[in-house]
């Protein structure tokens, strides 16, 4: 039975997990934290995403988790309503859906559907990673060196693999100069009670490039977000800096801001990262191979994360097939030649995305919210309804090629 070593028990690496356990491989999923990790907002089910669950038998368990969405609202410092996208618009293919779930329940899906071959072992990583001929030896944080007869590395856009494996993060990182921090905010735990969302996702732009964010969550609850300008940003141990950080940046803004700055330091998790894309020239090396954000972090700005990780599980599943390829370099070309168009494609991203999500002046903003109200009306409404795509799969995708297994 052949081995394999999956670093990241998040949405690429259980999907691929699911896949090559049922496949009939031995797989093995190293996570660096203690359990499933919480938090985050809602992820799309919309095209790929749909069909890969489907494949996985889990859409209808997806659905069923959705969250009641009825559209993004841009709001100004009073909370007055600038400009609305409900679900319906664009034929259901505009920015919010009625089918998204929260990341973490996405992530819990695909982890319980992990087959009795596969074992988890959370809190541990892997320190090193050397090629024997035939497989690859991990050395692991917390647990003695075990031979595999692949390695991949899931383990997002800061990847430990790909930086043991292919060299530092720097190399690969492109950052789009902006900076997220996001946290679930729980009614119960505010005071006074927070307003409801009523379903509406709000966003509130501010000058300078910020964005102040609510969105719908679990019943009770809020997934809250800040993005501001930055390249680089305090330690990731350092939460008091992190916290500042957000306070200073957001000091005396209008709209709620205020109570979510206050909510973010009794968050019990509050994340902050930089919108990156990560492009690396070649997704393998000999027989340890990148998938998900670790290969190419389109960045949550291109709203195609989710979908490109599970097609890509699927893609380097259906390469590696019931047991490790005669020719494993072959397979894992297939597989990079299959997902690398799609890729690129999501990581384009239509033009001035960044800079329509956070416009820098007033001027901007109120262009944008105009150009948002316009765009869904009268004939460009109608226009774009016809032409905007299938949304959750990269642009004018083409179907994938048959991948070649070298089998
Ligand atoms: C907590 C969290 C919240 C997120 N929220 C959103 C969101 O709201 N919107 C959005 O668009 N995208 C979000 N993302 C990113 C989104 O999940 C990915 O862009 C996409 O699903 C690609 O999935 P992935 O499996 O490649 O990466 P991820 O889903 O990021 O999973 C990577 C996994 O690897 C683990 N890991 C990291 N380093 C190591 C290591 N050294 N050793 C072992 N394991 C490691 C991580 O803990 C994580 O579980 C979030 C990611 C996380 C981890």
């Amino acid at each position: 039975m052949s081995r394999v070593l999956v670093v990241g028990a998040g949405i690429a690496g259980d999907a691929l997990a699911v896949l090559l356990d049922r496949a009939g491989w031995q797989v093995t999923v190293v996570e660096i934290a203690p359990g499933l990790r919480s938090g985050g907002q809602t992820v799309d089910l919309r095209g790929d995403s749909r069909d890969v669950l489907a494949r996985l038998g889990l859409l209808d368990a997806a659905l069923a988790a959705t969250i009641e969405q009825r559209g993004l609202a841009w709001i100004d410092e009073r909370g007055r309503r600038r400009a609305e996208m409900p679900v319906e618009a664009f034929g259901g293919a505009g920015f919010v859906s009625t089918d998204e779930l929260l990341r973490a329940d996405l992530a819990r899906l695909l982890h319980d559907a992990t087959g009795p071959r596969t074992r988890h072992r959370f809190a541990d990583t892997v320190t090193g990673l050397t090629g024997t001929g035939h497989g690859v030896r991990a050395e692991f944080r917390r647990h003695a060196p075990e031979d595999y007869d692949l390695v991949v590395g899931a383990d997002g856009a800061h990847s430990v693999v790909r930086r043991l494996a292919f060299g530092p993060e720097e190399a690969f990182r492109r950052p789009l100069g902006l900076a997220h921090a996001w946290f679930t905010l729980r009614e119960a735990r505010t005071t006074p009670p927070t307003p409801p969302l009523d379903g509406w996702f709000l966003m509130l732009n501010l000058p300078g490039s910020r964005v102040v964010e609510a969105r719908p969550g679990h019943a009770g609850e809020q997934e809250v977000g800040f993005t501001f300008p930055a390249t680089s940003l305090p330690p990731r141990g350092d939460t008091e800096a992190r916290l500042a950080l957000l306070e200073r940046t957001f000091a005396g803004e209008g709209w709620r801001t205020a109570e979510l700055l206050a909510a973010a330091r009794v968050a019990d998790d509050l994340a902050l990262d930089t919108y990156d894309q990560v492009h690396a020239g070649t997704w393998s090396r000999g027989r340890v191979v990148l998938l998900g954000d670790s290969a190419w972090c389109a960045s949550p700005l291109s709203g195609l994360g989710t979908a490109l990780a599970l097609r890509g599980a699927a893609t380097l599943a259906d390469a590696l097939g019931r047991e490790v390829p005669a020719d494993v370099g072959g397979a894992l070309a297939g597989y990079e030649a299959a997902m690398r168009p799609v890729v690129e494609r999501a990581q384009a991203m239509y033009p001035g995305r960044v800079r329509s999500f956070a416009p820098r002046t007033r001027l901007g903003i109120a262009a944008m919210t105009g150009v948002m109200r316009l765009v869904q009306r009268g004939p460009v409404g109608a226009f774009l309804t016809r032409h905007v795509g299938d949304y959750g799969r990269a642009p004018e995708a083409a179907p994938a090629p048959p991948v070649t297994t070298g089998r």
